[in-house]
């Protein structure tokens, strides 16, 4: 079965051109800052190598990931690019990571003590990243144990176990653009790095923004960008436009059924859903275990043969229904059903899903599992 002519019966398509586009975009945007594609999540759902491939092609120059498995699983891909891991459990193995030349983020003397040991096993400096909490109070170090982190890092410097080359920090509310606390984060950013020329650290890279700072706060750009969700084409700011990014990833199935119901019949788990008349549905073999949300229930659509049709009914685990409507249909068995990617079909687009959901649309892709086959065009 080396080779198939069978079309998957659920599939998430990943447009790469889409990916490059997407890439050049903030390429462009970043106006002479480095790029860091964000290819943590398996690509944000879309195929970790395949995304960062095309990235690197497209201009992107580093990678970024959350887990140095992560990393080690772009490398054994043959990716030579840098790559940065920036959040570690505690069985996290930081010999592979140094082995493999991943630049290691640090968060805390715990990491920094276990970095330096491996580094020792090893017999080579770590590449480590130090990434400052400036108010997201999440993964970084916070201000109040900077000092002493950046004393200790010093001290692994001048031992040769490590080498610092950048200082990071990450945004809480970037996809409001003037929001006061990016300026506040900036501020904390900015003491940060004033602070480690002080204690002797020398980085040569410093970077903060994610997509929505890097296409509206070029003031932010600091020597490299760091965005995720705009390289798979979705608008890190919705309500300010689409930036001319294009969604890379189309959830599609095959129509698996139409048939008649008839007027007054109940569709799918608890009747919510009867006919008013006489009509067809057509059957989709997508369900919640493939990702689509089953408090979707009712409130999207799928496109077939460039018309959106209402779902109706529950959405089930492995199959949702759609109302054709009364009268003959030219819908048929095999019909590609679009549920969302571009619009290029008429389909929805993944923020539909994410505000009937009440969610956002990183949610929508990277939740499309089960069944769905991934492919790349
Ligand atoms: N940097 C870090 C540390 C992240 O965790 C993420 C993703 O959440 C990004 C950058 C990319 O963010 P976005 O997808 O909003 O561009």
């Amino acid at each position: 079965l080396a080779q198939t002519t069978r079309r998957p019966q659920a599939e998430a398509q990943i447009d790469l051109n889409a990916i490059a586009h997407n890439a050049r975009i903030l390429v462009d945007a970043a106006a002479g800052a480095a790029v860091m594609a964000v290819v943590k999540a398996d690509g944000y759902n879309h195929g970790a190598v395949e995304v960062a491939q095309a990235a690197l092609a497209a201009g992107v120059s580093e990678l970024g990931v959350t887990t140095v498995g992560e990393a080690l699983a772009l490398r054994r891909a043959g990716i030579v690019a840098p790559i940065l891991a920036w959040l570690h459990s505690v069985d996290t193995d930081y010999d592979a990571a140094i082995g493999a030349d991943v630049e290691l983020g640090i968060s805390s003397h715990t990491h920094l003590e276990a970095i330096v040991d491996a580094a020792r096993r090893v017999g080579a400096a770590a590449t480590v990243s130090v990434k400052i909490d400036t108010g997201l109070n999440r993964n970084g170090v916070g201000p109040a144990d900077l000092d002493s982190l950046y004393a200790a890092l010093a001290a692994a410097v001048a031992d040769g176990s490590v080498t610092v080359r950048a200082l990071f920090s990450h945004l809480a509310c970037a996809d409001v653009p003037d929001h006061p606390v990016n300026d506040a984060q900036k501020a904390r950013f900015d003491d940060a790095v004033e602070r480690a020329r002080r204690a002797g650290l020398e980085p040569t890279v410093l970077h903060l923004a994610n997509s929505a700072a890097a296409l509206t706060r070029p003031d932010m750009h600091y020597d490299m960008v760091r965005p995720g969700i705009a390289l798979y084409g979705l608008s890190p700011a919705p309500e300010l436009g689409t930036f001319g990014l294009r969604p890379a990833m189309t959830l599609k199935a095959r129509v698996a059924l139409v048939k008649s119901v008839a007027a007054g019949e109940g569709v799918s788990y608890g009747h919510l859903w009867v006919a008013p008349s006489d009509t067809t549905v057509a059957l989709i073999p997508v369900g919640y275990a493939d990702g689509v949300p089953r408090t979707l229930t009712g409130r999207f659509d799928v496109t077939v043969r460039g018309v959106r049709r209402p779902s109706v009914g529950r959405v089930c685990m492995d199959q949702v229904m759609i109302d054709l409507g009364p009268g003959d249909t030219d819908v048929r068995d095999g019909d590609d059903a679009f549920l969302f990617g571009p619009g290029d079909a008429g389909e929805p687009h993944a923020q539909e899903w994410a505000d009937a959901l009440g969610t956002i649309h990183y949610e929508v892709v990277t939740g499309v599992r089960g069944r769905v086959e991934r492919t790349h065009v």
